[in-house]
């Protein structure tokens, strides 16, 4: 899999870490000598000389893990081998330790977990399910105890639990917490809408762990965490615009990327436009809303496929998974994608909803002060990782050799022949009551082959990712004797399978691919589940031209080839070079996915980028209000001068008639507009008067808070809300704006340049809209208190 060169590299990094683990071994016999409580007061003793700065963690690093090394095995029976140790050393390094199923992940990330927390502050696991956190956390948790340390999981484990006030402090609260990327991810954008700081939530973020890191950072990157605000207007564009698309050309009207889902208008795209619909300047601002929903039906209509990316089902488009194939209903693209396909099918348009917080696993866990990751399968994502966080991918040897086969693939010309000889495969094996594993890309096919299975009088276990915990049981017992065990590629992951008795004599367990996945890392994810800590075992890929890499993402014509197709399934098996054409298109496929995938990644990171500087600024901001102390800690004076120079110019405001109206909209709902004397032609005149104004209702709003607690309060929250409302609307402008730019002008970097641009000038102007807000808060807000004396503001 990987290169003699990277062979090298990734030796002479092993032979550091040796050197490190040599010392943690030389220690183990000490510990070894030690009473529990002894051993137990470790804990605090390390806590003690990293207070007093007498050692880093670096230099308690060899003592730490052979501390739990050695309570390990006196609480779990577990005794961290040496190549355990290995893995957590490059964890906490804040790199990616690649380790083989079966390796024992979780024994490992209990060394880095203990080290960091040593320090008082938070070390986080961070898994890709919940069933997943839970069962880890259980079975570690004894061990942190014991040494003296808390845990906790992050999240309670019952559907749409409603927290109360201050249970989430609680969970978080622990030293060591395990949770799941997308509670994770939630939490800190609803934390982030907090108007108090007491019902913050979220500790700070100093080390974290991320499990399977590859899905999470790599699989997971397309589709960014977002909460949804309130329904957007529905634009009633989408019809007409789908009308005038269908009137353009491929390659005059406009060019078309499918490999990097890019499609752009051309200048006869452009003017065609402009004419159909009789406008000056397709780009000005004020046609935003057109060119956004142009560009969303060309998207719609030539980037997303009729049973590859979607279906329609009971008059509803239901989305498919690019990775899995599995339908994902309920499921919706953001930002009008979703209605334009809608269109495209002639299905009742749904309600389109504003995205008012959003941000992407690869910048969540940028916000950790350090994070590590492992993974069965990491070489693979090297490159990626290290532009993305310079992090780099240790292989950890396995404890024993690894004796799975994994066999050539086999090749058919389609579908039928090859489905027949997966079941004649399954029965072969089965017939020594060899345990079988059958992965299958989507659901649909794990059932077809369940149900012919079940024809011939094979049972079987069917696992389609339904019932995490069900099918992590169901997946624990398919080394079982002569077990047959249908699954998706999703189904029982992270779950160990170990080999019942005798069945390592019959050859281990033997993993069936029906085709292969998008990406080649999850093949060998998949490959995996057999040959554990040494077991014997096998893995074999079954191809054909009509795989689904092939279909979305082959350019080859030989799979058009009708012909070949009827060439009797014998002579295709022996013949070599059919095998080796196939092979190669299959290959090929799976390489554009591959590239495909990066290149979207690299240009959701660039999009990112705008997005996540801004939001830095905002919430910044916000905790800056939020740790407010002393209301005189804010310049109010200066800020009502800035926005009252702003708007004059900005509204024109030139006569007596305009600043009344200003006063009213902005200032004062009983303004006396009778006795204003102002020197309408000398702008800074004005300004005063309106600050004078300002300043006189903002002094009699703090005398209805009355007490100093009830005044900082209305003041903070006046400006936390002027935040979020200019902030969610922003968010939401930018998640609309990186689709219109996406098809202007050709070629990718100028659409990110544009978007950046764009995005930078927005952003100005979302200020000043933000500092109007707080002066419309401050002033207009109507002040009472409830019947407990509490203070409730309503705001204009
Ligand atoms: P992975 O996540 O790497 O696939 P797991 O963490 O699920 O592996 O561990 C696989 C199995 O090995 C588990 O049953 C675990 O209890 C066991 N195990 C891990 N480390 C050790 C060890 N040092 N000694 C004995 N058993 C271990």
């Amino acid at each position: 899999m990987t290169g003699k060169f990277d062979n090298t590299i990734n030796k002479m990094r092993l032979k550091k870490l040796n050197k490190t683990l040599n010392s943690i071994n030389k220690m183990s016999h000490v510990f070894s000598e030690y009473t529990d409580e002894a051993l137990k007061a470790k804990t605090q003793e390390f806590k003690k000389r990293i207070m007093e700065s007498k050692a880093t963690l670096d230099q308690i690093l060899p003592e730490a893990y052979a501390v739990v090394r050695e309570s390990a095995y006196r609480v779990l029976g577990m005794y961290p081998k040496d190549v355990q140790v290995l893995g957590a050393i490059v964890m906490h390094q804040g790199n990616i330790a690649e380790m083989q199923t079966g390796e024992g992940k979780t024994l490992t990330a209990t060394m880095p977990l203990y080290l960091n927390a040593l320090t008082g502050k938070r070390a986080f696991l961070i898994t890709t399910n919940d069933y997943l956190a839970k069962r880890d956390c259980m079975e570690m948790k004894p061990l942190y105890e014991w040494l003296g340390l808390t845990a906790s999981l992050g999240f309670i484990d019952i559907p749409d639990y409603e927290y109360e006030a201050g249970e989430k402090q609680n969970l978080y609260a622990h030293d060591i917490i395990y949770t799941t990327n997308g509670r994770l991810g939630f939490d800190y954008l609803t934390d982030n809408l907090a108007d108090h700081k007491r019902t913050k939530f979220l500790p700070e973020l100093q080390f974290a762990i991320l499990d399977e890191v590859d899905s999470i950072i790599l699989d997971a990157a397309q589709t960014p965490l977002v909460i949804s605000g309130a329904p957007r207007l529905q634009s009633n564009l989408f019809d007409i615009v789908k009308e005038f698309v269908h009137t353009l050309k491929d390659g005059q009207h406009f060019k078309l990327d499918k490999n990097k889902k890019e499609i752009w208008l051309t200048k006869q795209g452009i003017d065609k436009a402009s004419n159909y619909f009789k406008v000056h300047h397709l780009y000005d601002e004020i046609n935003f809303d057109l060119v956004r929903i142009i560009n969303l039906s060309l998207r719609a209509k030539y980037l997303f496929d009729y049973n590859l990316d979607y279906l329609v089902s009971n008059g509803e488009i239901v989305l498919i998974d690019r990775i899995t194939g599995r339908m994902l209903p309920g499921t919706k693209l953001q930002s009008g994608l979703h209605q334009a396909i809608e269109a495209k099918e002639d299905v009742e348009l749904s309600i389109d909803k504003s995205v008012m917080a959003t941000i992407t696993f690869q910048n969540l866990f940028k916000l950790f002060d350090k994070f590590a990751g492992m993974t069965g399968t990491g070489k693979q994502g090297e490159k990626e990782f290290f532009e993305l966080y310079s992090k780099i991918v240790v292989e950890i040897p396995t404890d024993k050799p690894i004796q799975r086969q994994d066999l050539e693939d086999r090749v058919f010309a389609n579908m039928e022949e090859k489905n027949q000889a997966i079941i004649d495969f399954v029965v072969e094996k089965h017939k020594k009551s060899q345990p079988v594993l059958l992965i299958t890309r989507t659901a649909e096919a794990a059932e077809y082959f369940s149900a012919n299975l079940f024809q011939l009088d094979i049972p079987n276990n069917l696992l389609i990712a339904q019932n995490v915990s069900k099918e992590a049981q169901m997946i624990s017992e398919a080394g079982n004797r002569a077990a047959v065990t249908v699954a998706t590629s999703m189904a029982g992951r992270g779950t160990d399978i170990k080999l019942a008795e005798g069945v390592h004599e019959i050859g281990g367990l033997a993993v069936i691919i029906n085709e292969h996945m998008e990406n080649s890392r999850v093949d060998r994810q998949l490959r995996g589940r057999s040959g554990r800590q040494g077991d014997p075992g096998v893995s074999q890929i079954f191809v054909s031209l009509d795989d689904y890499i092939v279909k979305k993402w082959s350019q080859s014509k030989m799979i058009e080839n009708d012909k070949l197709k009827k060439i009797n399934s014998e002579i295709l098996e022996n013949s070599k070079i059919f095998q080796m054409k196939v092979n190669n298109i299959v290959n090929k496929a799976q390489t554009v996915s591959e590239e495909t995938s990066i290149v979207q990644r690299e240009m959701a990171n660039e999009f990112e980028k705008s997005i996540s500087v801004q939001r830095d600024l905002i919430y910044k901001e916000r905790d800056r209000i939020l740790d407010m102390v002393d209301k005189n800690q804010f310049d109010y004076k200066q800020l009502a001068k800035d926005v009252f120079r702003n708007d004059l110019k900005k509204f024109n405001i030139n006569d007596k008639k305009d600043i009344i109206s200003y006063i009213y909209k902005n200032l004062s709902f009983n303004f006396e507009s009778n006795n204003v004397k102002i020197d309408v032609f000398n702008q800074e005149a004005i300004v005063n008067f309106l600050i004078q104004h300002f300043i006189h209702q903002f002094e009699d709003n703090q005398k209805k808070a009355s007490d100093p607690y009830f005044i900082l309060r209305y003041i903070q929250k006046s400006i936390i809300k002027a935040i979020d409302m200019a902030w969610i609307e922003q968010v939401d402008y930018l998640q609309q704006l990186k689709s219109n730019v996406n098809n202007r002008q050709n070629g990718q970097r100028n659409a990110i340049y544009e978007y950046h641009k764009v995005a930078l000038e927005s952003y100005e102007i979302m200020t000043m809209k933000l500092k109007r807000n707080i002066i419309r808060n401050l002033c207009l807000s109507i002040i009472t208190f409830d019947k407990h004396g509490d203070l409730v503001i309503y705001f204009p």
